[in-house]
């Protein structure tokens, strides 16, 4: 046999065990390796002269790793699936392929893993088109500046934090104090609008990721969402992936003009999963034993949210950290903390005193967003801060004093009743003309000469008939008009007459 024919009976070999290993035959396999140990997430393999970092190779068994450490005499690699038909010795195959993911409109109302396949019981992708997971983020010139709103339905948020189409926005805060519920809420605001929206658990129990689907099916948003869950029970290096497999489905839909939401719950998992694959692999521990580059693995997934120039798309990015013992000084949170254009806080004080959304107003900021907000609502939020921030340092000043003068005590009793109205159930989103006139209506007094148990339900009054009485105002507000001097008037005039007769 010449040495021509052996080489071609060894492909055709080497041909069939890969076809016979369930192996996808669009993966083009030249250069062959082998496993020398596996476990933890990661396999060290040898062989692969020519492999290149973030290459995918495809084992024995199908399942695939993402080339991660090169070494001079050994590859760190990253399981992206279970490892339990792995073993050492085990061949390995380069596949000169970057990791992608399906992208597309057949994505929206499933429930998808950081490969793209399907997690939910419905059939799976047919002929959909792949993007690459690690993409770069858009260039500075490519980028607008933020100028449209994006109502998150909370009004703590919109009034006072408000929220851009492009910005990203960190939510963080301890654990069990309503951080996925801002978040969930944000999306089901929008439900009758275009924006499509992303959720991106990582590192969360299966059980509190199927309580968000039924959250969202329950408010009729599901189907123009996409859910993509590694949950803890998934490999680490799933988890590793998951928010820049979210971030790509998402650039897909801004590129085409789109607005998104994406919601990364949470990115503590996401560094803790990093760190652990880190460690594994021997990169040199800093900080919090975090590897040198954590800062670089959250701001690089970041920057990809933006507003488009050319296409005139966004991405919106609420990631989400969980704080420990309130302490935003702590690595992880500095870092998101300067990578973001503002950050939600949550207290748990508040959260037990039942002030809900419990939003830490003083600790909280919103650096973009203000340029975005619709005119109505500048007209109330200056005064709005003012009155409440000056109230808290009073309610905190008044606690040791029983004597307090009567413009103090007045001003503790507007401040009582703005908290008040802003404390919002979850679920129940608050609709823009809806929000400037319970905000119009707590900072001209309209509520003060009331009891603190009777607001809410003068809310709900206002709420439930605002909208049919207000008439070309209404459309003023929603379309980002200002309000002139004397339509603030026949608003505030407008109120007490609902007020009057109905409450
Ligand atoms: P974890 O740290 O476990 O992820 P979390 O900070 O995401 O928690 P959530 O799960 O969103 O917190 O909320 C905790 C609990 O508080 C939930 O039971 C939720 O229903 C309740 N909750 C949150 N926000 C509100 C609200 N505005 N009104 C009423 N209940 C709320
Ligand atoms: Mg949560």
């Amino acid at each position: 046999m010449t040495s021509e024919s052996i080489v071609s009976v060894v492909d055709q070999i080497f041909e069939s065990i890969v076809k016979s290993k369930k192996s996808t035959p669009d993966l083009f396999i030249r250069e062959k390796g082998e496993v020398r140990s596996v476990g933890e997430g990661i396999a060290r393999i040898c062989g692969l002269p020519n492999v290149v970092t973030d290459e995918l190779v495809k084992f024995n068994d199908g399942s695939l790793g993402l080339v991660y450490n090169l070494d001079e005499y050994e590859i760190g690699v990253i399981l992206l699936d279970d490892e339990q038909h792995i073993d050492a010795g085990d061949e390995v195959f380069r596949t000169e392929r970057v990791l992608g993911v399906p992208v597309g409109e057949t994505l929206l109302g499933r429930v998808v893993d950081p490969l793209g396949r399907s997690l939910d019981d419905k059939s799976a992708f047919r002929a959909v088109t792949y993007l690459a997971v690690e993409r770069e983020a858009p260039s500075i010139m490519n980028r607008e500046s933020v100028d449209t709103p994006l109502q998150t339905g909370i009004l703590t948020i919109d009034a006072l934090l408000p929220i851009g189409r492009g910005q990203r926005e960190l939510i963080l805060g301890d654990r069990q104090t309503g951080k996925t519920a801002i978040a969930v809420d944000s999306i089901i605001n929008q439900k009758d609008t275009e924006v499509i929206c992303i959720y991106c658990a990582i590192g969360k129990q299966r059980a509190e990721v199927n309580r968000v689907v039924a959250d969202l099916k329950k408010h009729d948003v599901f189907e123009n969402t996409i859910v993509l869950s590694a949950s803890s029970s998934v490999p680490v290096g799933l988890q590793y992936i998951a928010p820049y497999a979210a971030t790509t489905m998402g650039e897909y839909f801004m590129e085409q003009g789109r607005d998104v939401l994406i919601v990364y719950d949470d990115l503590t998992w996401h560094a803790r999963a990093y760190r652990e694959l880190a460690l594994l692999l021997r990169r040199p521990p800093g900080r919090e034993a975090f590897p040198g580059d954590i800062f670089h693995i959250h701001a690089r997934l970041l920057e990809r949210s933006a507003h488009l120039k050319e296409s005139g798309g966004s991405m919106t990015a609420l990631p989400i950290i969980e704080t420990q013992g309130q302490d935003i000084s702590a690595f992880i949170p500095t870092n998101l903390i300067s990578i973001t254009d503002g950050q939600i806080f949550l207290s748990p004080e508040l959260f037990q005193k039942d002030v809900l959304p419990a939003i830490d107003i003083g600790k909280s900021v919103s650096r973009v967003g203000g340029a975005a907000q619709l005119l109505a609502y500048r007209m109330v939020s200056e005064e709005l801060r003012l009155a409440y921030s000056q109230f808290e340092e009073l309610e905190a000043f008044s606690r040791f004093s029983s004597r307090l003068d009567e413009d103090t005590l007045k001003q503790i009793e507007r401040g009582k009743r703005i908290r008040e109205v802003l404390c919002q159930d979850q679920f129940d989103t608050i609709e823009v003309v809806q929000q400037i006139a319970l905000l119009v209506a707590v900072t001209n007094g309209l509520f003060d000469e009331m009891e603190l148990f009777q607001i809410e339900a003068a809310c709900n009054v206002i709420r439930a008939n605002i909208e049919f009485e207000a008439g070309t105002i209404s459309t003023k507000v929603k379309a980002g008009e200002k309000l002139e001097k004397s339509e603030c008037e026949d608003l505030v005039n407008t109120i007490n007459n609902i007020l009057a007769k109905r409450f």
